[in-house]
């Protein structure tokens, strides 16, 4: 009889396929079960030296037959409705203590609903954040993990076997109970959209502000990768810049329509901050600036009316690159300061006590923000753990102090020759509100109590009062 295998995988997607073939080449035994069989027969056949370790099956049933019990299982298939079928059919042929493990890029309510449907049916459900696109998926991702704790003992040699690691150390963790995973994902995806835009921002300024072409703008982003800003999304923004295009030979990135896909989860990230009353501004700006790049045709007649900005931004080439870089950096460090706020106000909304300092740690290799960047920010929370915002760290604040200069002059130059800036301003903006002692919601509220007899708080005195308006 054959061997059983150790644990099982549905979807043989992109995500699937490589997951799997990473399982299988770490030394488990593997049973696979994909919705279109032929996808299963080309998996398997395309499995090379991998193959003695996987168990192609044709039905959910024989999947389940092919696993030791207790059974951990894998979906890794498109989010939403297709998790909740798989779920269905699995519970019809899966018994007490297997755990059905959702890959996908959940929605984290959607996770939390599904944890707590399974309680009590003897069954056990991790929502698990994977990271790092098709290379992670097949040679190391990034792994955030949210269940029970004894469910992520059970599967943890596995997970962390097949895990990126950084230094040694392997960049997959449990986070907490039911959503915190997906939830710590899907914030991993907001920042995401900020970095990017950022980039594409300081881009934007080389291209159009300096008129510089993508073989001038490539080796820029490559050196700055030799720095403090050195992470995946700058490595592979110089080398999409360098790269030709096989069918004009023009650079790549200039035959590409700027209309920017999503598929959710950067809004899905602003909606739990807007919800739980945190400012992520970078990311806001970064999700709205993605919507605006699809209305293409509205922003063509848009420039036929208004005109555009051209070549001409007010500073010299030499003296302006140090400050780009500078101002990516002052950018980098308000977003990241954003996302962990929303983390960790999430942790106290749904008692997760997200761990911080190790979600820093498992996104430093394996999945898209990977960075260097991120074992400060690691370092920062672990030693100033009772900071309320990263801004506040020590070593953050020296860092801010030293760059936001440059983030206000290379905006203050964008700004002046109409070029667009969401992200990067949204991040100074925020940046200057959150330093500035007395700000300026005084008038809103004598606005609101003029209006709607709101009341507010007077600075020398507790209580509710009002102003003289009536008289
Ligand atoms: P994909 O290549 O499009 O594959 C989708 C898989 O889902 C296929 O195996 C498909 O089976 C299966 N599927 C779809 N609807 C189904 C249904 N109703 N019932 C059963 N199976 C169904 O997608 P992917 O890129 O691998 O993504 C899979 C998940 O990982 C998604 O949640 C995605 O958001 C997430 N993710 C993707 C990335 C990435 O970089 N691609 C990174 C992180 C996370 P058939 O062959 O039968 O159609």
């Amino acid at each position: 009889m054959e061997q059983k295998a150790d644990i099982g995988l549905i979807g043989l997607g992109v995500m699937g396929s490589n997951l799997a073939l990473n399982i299988a080449e770490k030394g488990h035994r593997i049973a696979v079960f994909n919705r279109t069989t032929s996808r299963t027969d080309a998996f398997v056949e395309q499995a090379g030296d991998l193959r003695d370790r996987i168990i192609p099956c044709k039905t959910i049933e024989a999947l389940a037959e092919a696993i030791r019990p207790p059974r951990p299982i894998i979906l890794m298939v498109q989010a939403g409705k297709a998790v909740d079928e798989q779920i269905a059919l699995l519970r019809g042929v899966l018994s007490a203590n297997d755990i059905v493990i959702d890959a996908g890029n959940a929605n984290f309510r959607d996770t939390m609903r599904r944890f707590h449907e399974l309680e009590g049916s003897g069954l056990t459900f991790i929502g698990m954040g994977v990271s790092g696109g098709e290379e992670g998926a097949r040679h190391g991702p990034s792994i955030m993990v949210g269940g029970t704790e004894e469910s992520w003992r059970r599967v943890e040699d596995v997970l962390t076997a097949i895990s990126a690691k950084y230094e040694g150390e392997p960049c997959a963790a449990w986070l907490g109970t039911d959503g915190a995973g997906h939830f710590v994902k899907t914030i991993h995806n907001g920042i995401e959209y900020a970095d990017m835009q950022m980039i594409a921002e300081i881009y934007g300024i080389l291209r159009d502000g300096l008129g510089m072409a993508a073989k001038e703008i490539a080796p820029i982003f490559g050196g700055w990768n030799r720095g403090r800003l050195n992470s995946y999304l700058i490595e592979i923004t110089a080398k999409v810049l360098e790269a030709d295009d096989p069918q004009t030979g023009s650079p790549v990135v200039d035959v590409i329509l700027d209309r920017a896909g999503q598929k959710g989860t950067g809004k899905w990230s602003v909606i739990e901050a807007q919800t739980l009353g945190v400012p992520a501004t970078a990311i806001e700006a970064a999700v709205a600036a993605r919507v605006l790049s699809s209305m293409k045709d509205e922003r063509i007649a848009a420039q036929k009316v208004f005109g555009v900005a051209g070549p001409g931004l007010s500073a010299d080439r030499a003296n302006l690159l140090p400050d780009l870089e500078a101002a990516l950096f002052a950018g980098k460090i308000a977003a990241y300061a954003q996302g962990f706020a929303v983390m960790a106000a999430a942790s106290k909304e749904f008692g997760w006590n997200l761990p911080l300092p190790v979600i820093a740690k498992i996104w430093r290799a394996g999945c898209i923000i990977r960075s260097q960047f991120l074992g400060r920010l690691a370092e920062a929370f672990a030693t100033s753990g009772s900071v309320p915002n990263l801004l506040m760290a020590p070593d953050f604040v020296e860092m801010m102090n030293e760059t936001h200069p440059s983030l206000r002059r290379v905006l203050a130059r964008a700004v002046e020759a109409g070029l667009p800036v969401p992200a990067l301003s949204s991040a100074l903006a925020y940046f200057d509100s959150y330093r500035q002692g007395r700000g300026t919601s005084n008038l809103i509220q004598a606005q609101r109590d003029f209006f709607g007899a709101h009341g507010f708080e007077r600075i020398d005195a507790s209580g509710a009062f009002h102003g003289p308006w009536a008289s």
